[in-house]
C-alpha cells in the first residue's frame, strides 16, 4: 500500500444525482482540498474546460496511456474510458495535500484496494430513480440513449448504497450541502 499524508476523499454516484453541482460547492469553499483532473474519451460538454473539468484525450491515447501504466485506476463507464493520473495523485498526498476525486463504483472498489481504509468514499444518491430521470432529462446535455444507459447504471449503482464509508441523499440541495461538507469536514480533521 502506498504512504499518504493527504486525505483521500472520494465521491461516487450514480449520473444525474446532483454530484457535479455538489462538487462544484465544495471546490469553491474548499481552499485544502485539491481536485483529482481525471482522464477522459467522453465527448466534451458545453462549459466544461479541458484541464479543469476532465483532461480530454482520445481513446488512442488513453490506451497508450493505459499501457504505459500512468493511471492508478481506469474504467469503461457508460462507453467512455475513464482514468485517475498516478503521478498526479501520488505526488500531491505525498505533499500532505488532501484529494478530492469523482470515481464510479469500479474506480472506488479499486481505491479501496490500494489505499485501503485511508481511502473515504461518500456516497451521493438521488431521493428516487425518478427524480434522477427527470434531473437528467432537465440538464439537456444527454441524448435519450445516453439517459437510458446512466439509468441502467445507476439501478445497479444505486444497489451499492450501503458499500461506502458515508451516504448522502441529494433531496434539497441546500441540505445535502451542508451535509456533505460536514462529512467533509471530518474526514479532514481525522
Ligand atoms: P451529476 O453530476 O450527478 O450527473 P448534476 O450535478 O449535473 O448531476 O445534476 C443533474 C441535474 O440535476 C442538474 O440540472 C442540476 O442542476 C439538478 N440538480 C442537482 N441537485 C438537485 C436537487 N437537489 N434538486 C433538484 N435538481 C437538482
Ligand atoms: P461524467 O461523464 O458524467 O462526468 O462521469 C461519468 C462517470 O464516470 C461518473 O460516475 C464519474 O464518477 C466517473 N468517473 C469520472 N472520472 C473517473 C475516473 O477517473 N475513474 C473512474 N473509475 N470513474 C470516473
Amino acid at each position: 500500500m502506498a504512504q499518504t499524508e493527504g486525505k483521500i476523499i472520494i465521491i461516487v454516484a450514480p449520473s444525474g444525482s446532483g454530484k457535479s453541482t455538489l462538487i462544484q460547492k465544495i471546490k469553491d469553499e474548499f481552499n485544502k482540498l485539491e481536485w483529482s483532473v481525471s482522464f477522459t474519451t467522453r465527448p466534451q460538454r458545453e462549459g466544461e474546460v479541458d484541464g479543469v473539468a476532465y483532461n480530454f484525450i482520445d481513446k488512442e491515447e488513453f490506451e497508450s496511456r493505459r499501457d504505459k501504466n500512468e493511471f492508478l485506476e481506469w474504467a469503461l463507464v457508460h462507453q467512455n474510458y475513464y482514468g485517475t493520473s498516478k503521478i498526479f495523485v501520488e505526488e500531491k498526498l505525498k505533499q500532505g495535500i488532501n484529494v478530492l476525486f469523482d470515481l464510479d463504483v469500479q474506480g472506488v472498489d479499486s481505491f479501496k484496494e490500494y489505499f485501503g481504509d485511508k481511502a473515504k468514499a461518500i456516497f451521493i444518491a438521488p431521493p428516487s430513480i425518478d427524480a434522477l430521470k427527470s434531473r437528467l432529462l432537465q440538464r439537456g446535455t444527454d441524448d435519450i440513449e445516453v439517459i437510458n444507459v446512466r439509468l441502467e447504471n445507476a439501478r445497479k449503482e444505486l444497489l451499492r448504497k450501503d458499500d461506502f464509508d458515508y451516504c448522502v441523499v441529494n433531496d434539497d440541495i441546500g441540505r445535502a450541502h451542508e451535509e456533505l461538507r460536514s462529512v467533509i469536514l471530518e474526514i479532514m480533521e481525522s
